[in-house]
């Protein structure tokens, strides 16, 4: 595995190994790995020839009184987990070559990027998808794998890809859980561990939802309050939880197709979580942390 820094440097190794004939897969990070991630870099080596993963914390991303700062970093672990997985290339861009000057042009993610995580956090998304146009135009990949723990970034994602025809196939790989249900999140290493056992109260919220939609309840609305009713507990303060279809609307009645998406506050943690209501939390991976 070869750490590269250089944009130029980035473009170049891409280009030279596809003119080898070699398929590149690249897997966008923040680093702080978890299984989550290693299972990315395992979809990627399947998809492809080689591996690219990149970790870049990126400001755009963040609001003003949100947890750029302090986002759990550690580089010297996070290289030993991808190179123990195969990964290629380690990317680390810096933050002054990716932004040398604050960008002016950004990528506007539409009405789908302003509601739920968009509506708690504004210019989110627009941060997020303009350094993922960043990274594709650098890293040139044929194939990039994102999560679905993170459901709307990825459904933006792909939007963005076929809005502007970019040449690069999108992968959305399941969601990686803890055990006991909690979804892996770097942001899972703020968690106090009384906060740790209340975090639960939102994979306890999907399946409680799914539970009920099994049981023949298709209103969506009926859906949220079952689901609200199980996230409202003791340290866990909800933010929504709500039922949409795979493209981020509102319904009103539910299919299978539909995903559960949930967002609480644990302490100062802010988590996000999802389901789609055909497969359920049962067909996500669970793995011993
Ligand atoms: P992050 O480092 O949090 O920006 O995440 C980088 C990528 O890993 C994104 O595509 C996330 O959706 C994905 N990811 C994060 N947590 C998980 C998880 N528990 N299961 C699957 N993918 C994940």
């Amino acid at each position: 595995m070869q750490d590269i820094t250089a944009l130029d440097a980035m473009r170049a190794w891409s280009r030279a190994e596809q003119g080898r004939g070699a398929r590149v897969a690249f897997v966008p990070t923040m680093g702080f790995l978890h299984e989550g991630h290693l299972r990315l870099v395992d979809r990627a080596r399947e998809l492809a020839d080689r591996v690219v993963l990149s970790i870049f914390v990126n400001p755009l991303q963040f609001g003003p009184s949100e947890d750029f700062e302090r986002y759990p970093r550690d580089l010297p672990r996070d290289r030993a987990l991808a190179h123990g997985r195969g990964v290629d290339v380690l990317f680390l861009p810096e933050r002054a070559a990716m932004y040398p000057v604050e960008p002016v042009v950004r990528v506007a993610p539409g009405a789908a990027g302003d509601v739920l995580e968009g509506a708690a956090r504004p210019g989110h998304f627009a941060g997020v998808l303009t350094v993922v146009l960043k990274l594709f135009t650098i890293v040139q990949p044929d194939v990039a794998v994102f999560g679905r723990k993170d459901f709307q970034q990825a459904t933006l994602v792909r939007r963005m890809t076929a809005d502007f025809n970019l040449p690069v196939t999108i992968d959305v790989a399941p969601t990686v859980r803890e055990l006991d249900g909690l979804a892996l999140s770097s942001r899972n290493a703020y968690l106090a561990p009384d906060e740790r056992r209340a975090a639960l109260a939102l994979s306890r919220c999907l399946r409680a939802v799914e539970q009920a939609w099994r049981g023949g309840e298709a209103s969506a609305a009926a859906l949220a309050r079952r689901g609200l009713d199980v996230l409202r507990q003791p340290g866990v303060s909800p933010e929504y939880v709500a039922l949409v279809d795979e493209r981020l609307q509102p319904l009103e009645r539910v299919t299978a197709a539909s995903v559960v998406v949930v967002a609480a506050r644990v302490g100062k943690t802010r988590l996000i979580d999802n389901v789609v209501l055909g497969d359920g939390v049962a067909r996500d991976v669970a793995v011993r942390a």
